[in-house]
């Protein structure tokens, strides 16, 4: 039996803070002049905030913004600038209180709307971060984050039901699929030094999440060894691992004579630069294993937003399980 094997090109694509153009440069007011004896002491603080901001010393900058709030509590200023570091760091709880301040204070700051709008993304502060993106989106439509504050907005406005319907029509490629289903597909999870502890436990909830958007009709069972699975997963840690730069997974599918499906290769990424804390990490590892495990079973690429298999990862924590288009499509191509 011959088998020909083939890549789906198109694996995710990554939507970082910084792939996606938008960066934490310094947001706040330029250096300010000490116009009373009173306020000097808190301005030089402050001034020294920025300027330590602009060279990266990020913990020094914290450092001199709280202290000009603590000898100047109306230096409002501080409150955007400190807001930016804390999300920064990962202190996402503090990183809104300040960001709530900051737009409050200065209304027309883009920039402190849309961390703020990220700040609540992670926080699952949903109403927050629809305002936030919204009022951001109105201040500067054609910002660097804008299409994924739209994207965001999109997930979070669009009802639990999500929409009907497949997306057969939309596959780049002639629909393939495994042979026998229902079906029992062994899956191999290799386990590394360098993943995380986290992830074979992620991907065995995604896993699951897929077994169950199939109404229990595709199971998933550990393979005895790797020579007998016909889904193996794997991690890397070198982007340049994957087939194109900017990808955080990818699937490659090995097909037999008949054109089904015969086994199926899963790289995942280990580590994603836009997440801040361990948390988020995970999170993005789950919303990538779910996809990359969608074309294992022969799905390709959705262009509605809600779905699974739209090729880029959603923002973190805004990430889904299946949706029933997801679940349609994979219905109609085993029917
Ligand atoms: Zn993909």
């Amino acid at each position: 039996m011959s088998l020909f094997k083939k890549t789906l090109a198109i694996a995710m694509l990554v939507m970082t803070l910084v792939a996606g153009g938008f960066s934490l440069a310094y947001a706040g007011e330029p250096l300010l002049k000490s116009t009373r004896t009173s306020q000097h002491a808190a301005i030089l603080a402050y001034n020294r905030g920025v300027e330590t901001y602009t060279q990266g010393r990020s913990e020094l900058s914290i450092e001199c913004f709280r202290e000009a709030l603590m000898l100047n509590p109306s230096l409002h200023a501080a409150h955007g600038p400190l807001g930016q570091l804390l999300f920064r760091k990962g202190d996402y709880q503090i990183a809104f209180t300040e960001l709530e301040l900051a737009t409050r204070i200065t209304p027309d700051n883009a920039s402190y709307w849309c961390i703020l709008g990220i700040t609540a993304e992670r926080l699952q502060r949903h109403e927050t971060a629809i305002r936030a993106f919204n009022h951001y989106l109105t201040l500067d439509a054609s910002g660097s984050y804008a299409n994924e504050a739209k994207r965001a907005l999109s997930i979070l406005l669009t009802p639990e039901s999500g929409s009907c319907g497949t997306y057969i029509s939309e596959f780049s490629k002639p629909p393939r699929h495994w042979q026998n289903f229902p079906n029992r597909l062994r899956v191999a999870i290799s386990n590394g030094s360098e993943i995380k502890s986290a992830y074979p436990e992620i991907v065995i909830k995604a896993l699951a999440d897929w077994s169950e958007a199939t109404g229990g009709r595709i199971k998933f069972v550990p393979a005895d060894n790797l020579t007998q699975a016909d889904i193996t997963i794997t991690w890397t840690a070198d982007r340049s691992a994957l087939s194109h730069s900017g990808e955080l997974g990818n699937t490659e599918l090995i097909y037999t004579s008949k054109g089904t499906i015969h086994h199926a290769n899963i790289t995942l990424l280990t580590h994603f630069e836009e997440a801040q804390t361990p948390s988020d990490m995970e999170k993005r590892a789950y919303a990538v294993a779910i996809h990359e495990i969608g074309h294992a079973l022969g799905l390709q690429h959705s262009e509605q937003v809600c779905d699974v298999m739209y090729p880029s990862v959603p923002p973190i924590g805004l990430e889904f399980v299946p949706s029933l288009r997801d679940r349609n499509t994979l219905a109609s191509l085993y029917q």
